[in-house]
């Protein structure tokens, strides 16, 4: 008999990676259900909850949730290491107009705070 059973839990979910098995009990945490992660060391990771929380975990973790990825606004997220001057650091970064070089020059970047100019990889 394996430890989940001698504590009375149900496995809901199963994963290759323990890593994989704790963001899903982060994610029952969340909710407010309590989780276990079993196994991790063995190669494939349980995660366990109490027999009556087990259909809500079930739905919980079956919930498609990457719309939440997409609400969160792009200005909130950290800048890409091209959208910091590499001179000052500030993310008030805009693109620099070369326009005698027009389609065939590369794109260039401009410092908002201190003016430099660079080119981004
Ligand atoms: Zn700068």
């Amino acid at each position: 008999m394996s430890s989940f059973q001698q504590s009375g839990l149900e496995i809901v979910c199963r994963f290759r990676y323990p890593h994989e098995a704790e963001l899903a009990r982060l994610a029952l945490e969340a909710e407010g259900i309590s989780a276990w992660v079993f196994d991790a060391t063995k190669g494939g990771a349980k995660v366990a909850v109490a027999p009556a929380d087990a259909p809500r975990a079930r739905t919980a973790l079956a919930e498609d949730r990457s719309h939440l990825l997409a609400d969160i606004p792009e200005q909130s997220l950290p800048a890409h290491p091209d959208e910091h001057c590499p001179l000052c650091g500030s993310e008030e970064v805009q693109a620099a107009s070369r326009p005698w070089l027009g389609i065939f020059g590369r794109r260039r970047a401009r410092c908002g705070v201190c003016a430099h100019r660079w080119t981004p990889r």
